[in-house]
């Protein structure tokens, strides 16, 4: 009896054991399926992943190479319009531009303000500090030198717009009296004469040289119906012996604009207006201030014929 039971023990333990590990081996390997299948999904999600990083990253390599194509573009464009610059400034008499390389923290040129009281140098590596200003100080710069070649523009033209520089007749004519010295056709002796006598057929227009305002519509023994306009600047110009006036005192007139007709009023021997250029209160020949190319100043008419 002792000896059955003492057999039937061990039995049954072996079968506890062999159960036990059963079990173990169960739940391991449904472990081992629940590891294997997480694994395989988390390996196809990160093939996705690189898959999408691998087309963004072209994507990114495309657009880069596109910035670049442009950037060298913007660069062949920024140079052009240096080039341009220069050439205006050479044509409005004006210095050179200040060199404006792209060397740290002088990138942004002319930098007095609170910009260049911080040395950037110190903050940024040096090697990256140039290619990162460069192009953006370039434009700056160069927006800066524009605007004020614009406002060198704008205030010669309107100079120029008040500077005599064609002739009062707007018609056939001929000069038949120049300016200074000569003997008077009335009384004989030797007189100045204060302008140009330019002829032609009575009614002729009589247009004003630049831009100004009308001073005086006189009607004068000598110089008959005359009128003067004022272009500022102490330039003042007259057209005598006027058939007709068309203008009032105080008018302001553009140049072109007709003052009158050609006719023989005042002192007169036939149809002429008489043209006279005063300066600072002075006479002065009026001849170089006729749209005669070869008496206006070379510079006015390389600006004029090449801008
Ligand atoms: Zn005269």
């Amino acid at each position: 009896m002792g000896n059955e039971t003492q057999q039937a023990v061990p039995q049954a333990r072996a079968e506890r054991t062999l159960r036990a590990v059963a079990v173990v081996l169960g739940l391991a390997a449904v472990a081992a399926g629940v590891v294997a299948g997480y694994a395989f999904r988390r390996s196809a999600e990160l093939d996705r992943q690189v898959r999408t990083l691998r087309s963004e990253r072209a994507a990114l390599e495309r657009r880069l190479a596109a910035s670049e194509a442009e950037l060298s573009g913007l660069r062949q464009g920024l140079d052009r319009i240096r080039e341009a610059e220069a050439r205006i400034r050479e044509w409005l008499g004006l210095d050179p531009p200040e060199p404006q390389e792209a060397s740290g923290t002088d990138a942004r040129g002319g930098g007095q303000g609170s910009l260049g009281e911080v040395d950037l140098s110190a903050v940024a590596p040096a090697d990256r500090t140039a290619p990162a200003l460069g192009p953006a100080g370039d434009v700056d710069a160069l927006a800066d030198g524009f605007e004020a070649l614009a406002g060198r523009v704008r205030a010669l033209r309107r100079t120029w717009d008040r500077t005599p520089a064609i002739s009062p007749v707007d018609g056939e004519h001929w000069i038949s009296s120049g300016f200074g010295w000569r003997r008077s056709p009335f009384t004989g002796r030797r007189e100045f004469h204060n302008g140009l006598d330019m002829a032609g057929r009575e009614g002729t227009p009589v247009v004003a040289v630049a831009d100004g305002r009308v001073v005086r519509v006189v009607r004068d023994r000598r110089l008959g119906n005359a009128v003067a306009v004022d272009h500022g600047d102490g330039i003042e110009t007259v057209y005598g012996h006027l058939g007709r006036v068309d203008v009032a005192q105080g008018q302001k007139v553009v140049r072109g604009q007709r003052l009158g007709g050609m006719g023989s009023t005042g002192r007169s021997t036939g149809p002429h207006v008489h043209y006279a250029v005063k300066v600072d209160g002075k006479f002065v020949n009026p001849r170089p201030y006729l749209a005669d190319r070869r008496q206006v100043p070379e510079t006015v008419v390389r600006v004029l014929t090449e801008f």
